[in-house]
């Protein structure tokens, strides 16, 4: 237990998610271990004993996230309500409290997976292992993120962004990450053997996470070599993907194995409508915040434009489409494979960013960085 609260400590560091030091991790096996000693604990060690879980993360958020989250759970805020895909379908609403009191925590942790404690930290769950407690941890941090990024945009095309609302700003702008220039290069195809295939879909979904294009458990991966789509399941880290992928066969409608990504037929569909082989898929932070902007005033689904926007949207040349969960109309299967078809890539509303190409993952990654950094370029020129 104590190597695995060790190890999802490090990842919260290097995603930039917490500074060395600061991430607090509890783990009940036979008995309850903590990854360091903390003044904290006696308080989450009587949370533990309320709740049916077997582990807890308490940490301070590294900055941007920290000047972000003080803002939004600033007032008399009890909760945090972020619109993108990743908290409407995973988190609902993220509840905030202003003590460090055990009884509180338990309340708001018995109906929600994370609990924002006022100028103190996040603190989140896992009732299997301390994988959940890190996922719901990341979340919190990109949806605050998206949400605040998303609000000052609209506040200052409204000429009424406050002055701690601007202070903030400048703190989250100073701190954002830094884009590589040279992306790195991913294993070249057509690929020679299964192995190969494997290593290949691996390499990319660490590659991903590594470059901040997605949070390590969202996302998805797959490769189409022979009769065979590859591609990651769906509760499996991004980075983390060796012995994670599924084999679908191409000829049946849907695969045969129930744990492929829930994007699976998504994936088929483009396949067939592009004839690319390899798709990448992340919520790359400012892809989702430009998705979520539509900037028609009098736009008939004005206040959800996120989910349901009936106007046309781009980034540059970046189509934007609905995408909500299951086979309907609006549906990702439906929407998404013919947008794909001669473009470098396609946004989908509040949620993310799909890339494809040829025979490997370098064109599918270079895109997604290259879109990232325009939906970003964008969003600054916007502004002025
Ligand atoms: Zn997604
Ligand atoms: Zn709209």
């Amino acid at each position: 237990m104590k190597r695995l609260l060790e190890k999802y400590s490090a990842k919260m560091v290097s995603a930039g998610l917490a500074e060395t030091g600061y991430p607090l991790l509890g783990g009940l096996d036979a008995e309850l271990e903590w990854n360091r000693e903390d003044p904290a604990i006696p308080v989450l060690e009587r949370v533990f004993s309320g709740l049916s879980i077997n582990s807890l993360l308490f940490s301070f958020p590294a900055e941007p996230y920290r000047s972000i989250i003080d803002f939004l759970a600033s007032g008399d805020v009890n909760f945090i309500q972020p619109e993108d895909s990743e908290t409407r379908t995973f988190m609902h609403d993220l509840p905030v409290i202003r003590d460090f009191r055990s009884d509180m925590i338990i309340e708001k942790l018995r109906k929600r997976k994370s609990v924002i404690v006022k100028g103190k930290g996040i603190i989140t769950w896992g009732t299997v292992s301390p994988e959940q407690a890190f996922i719901f941890y990341s979340s919190v941090c990109f949806a605050c993120f998206v949400k605040f990024f998303s609000d000052y945009l609209r506040d200052s095309r409204k000429g009424e962004v406050s002055v701690e609302q601007e202070r903030v700003f400048r703190i989250a702008q100073k701190n954002l990450e830094q884009y590589t220039d040279k992306p790195p290069l991913l294993m070249s195809g057509p690929y020679r053997n299964r192995e190969d295939v494997y290593r290949a879909v691996a390499e990319a979904g660490r590659l991903t996470v590594e470059h901040r294009l997605v949070d390590s458990f969202f996302g998805n991966v797959s490769l189409r070599w022979g009769d065979t789509l590859f591609i990651s399941q769906t509760t499996s880290s991004l980075d983390e993907l060796e012995g994670c992928i599924d084999p679908c066969p191409m000829n049946g409608s849907a695969c045969t194995s129930i744990t492929a990504s829930s994007e699976f037929s998504a994936h088929m569909g483009i396949l067939r409508h592009t004839g690319m082989n390899a798709i990448l898929h992340g919520h790359p932070k400012f892809s989702v915040i430009m998705s979520m902007d539509c900037r028609r005033e009098n736009c008939a689904s004005r206040g959800s434009c996120h989910i349901r926007c009936p106007e046309e949207r781009f980034v540059r040349d970046v189509p934007i489409v609905p995408g909500e969960v299951g086979t309907g109309p609006f549906g990702l299967c439906n929407t998404l494979p013919s947008a794909m078809e001669g473009s470098r890539g396609v946004i989908v509303w509040g949620h993310g960013l799909f890339t494809v190409s040829l025979d490997d993952f370098n064109g599918a990654f270079r895109n997604l960085l290259s879109i990232e950094r325009m939906c970003r370029e964008e969003y600054f020129r916007f502004l002025d």
